[in-house]
């Protein structure tokens, strides 16, 4: 199947009622973890690379090993994703290169710290929706602020610090058009979420389930959402590693959020976790060892059973198959005689 545009693959996930993960990649190793999980449970997947994958793997090895993994795969639904583009440039020049799908977080100014200010944020995410559109191309955008840093992106603190006001996402979603929309509700981006196991009362689930309500046709987005599982650091921790106790987003505060319009889930850290101990046991326990394929096939297995588990979770495993891909020229056209917008109907 050639790319698919995220906005049909996330149109599928709200008929289907299941989320649908998306999870970073800097390298081969990684696309094939993800492509080998795809393919075990026959899951619809989103590949997404932040700038500084980008910049680490250079655009053009990365959109290959894409392509790559679509041409291998001609079974799986693939939307490639540029993660927290910071500016109408970046993502343009991802869209230029083929991307499906964009995020523009005009949450934060350029620098990727800052947090802009309500207008900023819906100019730059506008433009971007403008370009995006008309070449079939889907965004996210991101209203609220989330906590920690991750690549260098972020406003760090808390994500308490700047939760989401549903009337602004609401707003938001109506002046810019976006498909897909993150929301902040407590959770960071990195390895250090939570420094004890996360309740109700520190996700902000009743803010998501309030703007779900009043933006039915919005895509929700889930970022920060790795759930830093205990047995991943302590397999870096038994081989020489120092983690800090953490916690992360439990997969029922997941679970619940896929029940009330979350579609896209972003997961990187236990996929981090997962390949680096992998990696730190084969180096500790076998220290005669010398061929980097010795360590990078474990670590390979050691992702795939990690998003394999997500696939299961979030309940796109089995789900592949239930459509084909829509050509990009068609979701233009779509975009532009209204039929895929996704303005809220309530008037305010
Ligand atoms: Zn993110």
């Amino acid at each position: 199947m050639p790319l698919v545009s995220m906005r049909q693959l996330l149109d599928e996930a709200a008929k289907g009622g299941y989320g649908v993960g998306a999870f970073n990649v800097n390298d081969m190793e990684q696309i094939q973890a993800i492509m080998g999980a795809a393919k075990e449970t026959n899951s619809p997947v989103i590949i997404q690379a932040s700038r500084g994958a980008r910049s680490f793997a250079q655009d053009r090895y990365l959109f290959h090993l894409i392509l790559a993994a679509a041409e291998l795969n001609p079974e799986i639904p693939i939307a490639m994703h540029q993660d927290h583009g910071n500016s109408f440039e970046t993502c343009k020049s991802a869209i230029e290169l083929g991307y499906t799908s964009v995020m523009m977080d005009g949450s934060l100014k350029e620098d990727g710290k800052t947090p802009a200010s309500f207008e900023e944020n819906v100019a730059v995410t506008k433009k971007v929706v403008d370009f995006a559109h008309a070449r079939g191309v889907t965004v996210e955008g991101e209203i609220g602020v989330l906590g920690g840093v991750e690549d260098g992106h972020g406003a760090g603190g808390t994500g308490l610090e700047h939760v989401t006001d549903p009337d602004q996402a609401v707003e938001f979603a109506e002046l810019t058009g976006v498909d897909a929309l993150a929301i902040a509700i407590g959770t960071s981006h990195g390895a250090y979420k939570f420094s004890k196991k996360p309740d109700g009362s520190v996700l902000k689930m009743d803010v998501l389930i309030a703007i779900h309500k009043r933006l039915p046709k919005t895509h929700l987005v889930m970022h920060g959402s790795s759930s830093v599982p205990k047995d991943l650091q302590d397999v870096i921790n038994q081989y020489g590693g120092k983690l800090k106790e953490t916690w992360g987003v439990p997969v029922e505060e997941i679970q619940l959020g896929i029940r009330n319009g979350v579609r896209k889930i972003n997961v990187d850290t236990d996929n981090r976790l997962a390949m680096t101990g992998a990696i730190r046991k084969v180096l500790w326990t076998q220290p005669e060892k010398f061929d980097p394929r010795d360590y990078l096939k474990p670590a390979r297995e050691a992702m795939q059973k990690v998003v394999a588990q997500r696939m299961t979770q979030f309940g796109q495993a089995g789900h592949a198959g239930d459509y084909q891909a829509v050509s990009i020229a068609e979701i233009a056209k779509g975009y532009k005689d209204g039929s895929l917008s996704t303005k809220p109907l309530v008037a305010r």
